[in-house]
């Protein structure tokens, strides 16, 4: 790695202690203003020697399964309760024309983010599980990733909570990644009044558990940060502490994503402030530092419009893109338009390359294994694990 275009004492500091330990990483993410593009420039060369020159994305159709959720997330505008306006579980007929509408634009990925196990707070919950045939939610994830493993050449990606070990192995039969945001370890969260007041899913130990699950059964994981939620800085870190030694056990984090919290009007955090720009760009570029070699994302659409400036952070990735779906998340921030996002991405002096939802590194690892999903998976990839071109 080059230390060319870094200088003062923050760059010293930093030195030959790559990747950062907790100590130190405490001290950047407070780093001061004049010390921010130093801060910058070093996550940004860490970034450049793990994959120089290339940003990814994923294509992909967002699919939400179900809105119904047994928790209430206070920064939450995704989730319902049967009788809100607009509860809704997607049928398999609805769950199929999207995800072909995605392939004819060229989608690679159906990404499935639903709440977490609605069954178990709302009777109509189970009522219509059982009108469908299933006796769980997740079972039904299970069938609807069958589904369009047969029917599609997309490849399922799940989001759908905290899974047992069971679930975790189940799934990455017909999915070849999984995803689940730790958001943060601090348990602080929990306390009445705070942002996981009311969010029996989001105790950091269960969150935690899960993901080293997904690990045991070498199943590539997505995991990430939810920030300005009430953690402190430090608190950032220890998450990322957390992420880095599940990654140094069993290395199956294929990706951690940066995510800042938006203010969205009728969520019970709604007076709440959102991180500022440097926030983000200080935890991002500490996520860098401490993760090295990891797989960073920062979602384009929730720092819009100048998105780009998370580029000089060192992300390698902006995660999944898509064409045809509003994030259901976060349906105030509309994606931005690929051919924007690649202009930018160039201008940057990156190239965008099309990533399927499971990265690279791990394509060979999950095609070599038996069944559909490991076949559709060798149909998706190009010889270097990418998405095949269309
Ligand atoms: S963030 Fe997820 S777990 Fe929390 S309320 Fe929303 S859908 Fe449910």
């Amino acid at each position: 790695m080059t230390h060319s275009h870094n200088s003062g004492s923050l760059w010293n500091e930093l030195g030959d202690g790559l990747p950062v330990e907790r100590e130190l990483a405490g001290r950047l993410i407070r780093a001061r203003d004049e010390e921010l593009p130093s801060l910058l420039g070093a996550a940004a060369a860490v970034k450049e020697h793990f994959r120089p020159r290339v940003i990814t994305y994923s294509r992909k159709v967002f699919l939400p399964l179900t809105n119904l959720c047994r928790d209430y997330c206070g920064y939450c505008i995704f989730r319902r309760d049967p009788a809100d306006a607009g509860a809704h579980t997607m049928t398999p007929d609805e769950v199929l024309a999207a995800a072909k509408a995605g392939e004819k634009l060229g989608c690679c990925e159906a990404l499935f983010s639903l709440g977490d196990k609605p069954e178990r707070a709302f009777p109509e919950m189970r009522a219509t599980l059982r009108k469908l045939g299933y006796r769980s939610t997740l079972h039904y994830l299970e069938a609807m990733c069958e589904l369009v493993l047969r029917e599609t050449a997309l490849l399922p990606h799940a989001n759908p909570g905290l899974m047992s070990e069971e679930w975790t192995e189940r799934l990455g039969a017909v999915c070849p990644s999984l995803g689940l945001m730790l958001e943060t370890t601090s348990r602080a969260l929990l306390h009445s009044g705070a942002a996981h007041d009311r969010a029996p899913d989001k105790v950091p130990a269960l969150r935690l558990r899960t993901i080293e699950d997904a690990g045991r059964h070498q199943i590539p994981f997505t995991t990430g940060l939810l920030i300005g939620i009430g953690e402190t800085p430090e608190d950032r870190v220890e998450t990322l502490l957390a992420i880095r030694e599940l990654h140094r056990r069993f290395g199956h984090i294929q990706e951690v994503i940066v995510q800042n919290f938006r203010v969205k009007p009728a969520i019970p955090m709604a007076s709440w402030p959102e991180p500022s720009r440097g926030d983000m760009l200080r935890t991002v570029a500490v996520a860098r530092l401490v993760l090295g070699d990891m797989n960073i994302q920062a979602p384009p659409n929730l720092s819009s419009p100048d998105y780009d400036v998370l580029l000089t952070a060192g992300i390698n990735d902006w995660g999944g893109v898509s064409p045809l779906t509003p994030d259901f998340i976060n349906p105030e921030a509309p994606w931005p338009h690929l051919a924007e996002l690649e202009r930018r991405t160039q201008a940057a002096g990156q190239r965008l390359e099309h990533r399927l939802c499971v990265y690279p590194e791990f394509v060979e690892q999950v095609a070599a294994r038996p069944g559909l999903m490991p076949d559709r998976l060798r149909a998706a990839a190009d010889d270097r694990g990418l998405a095949r071109a269309a």
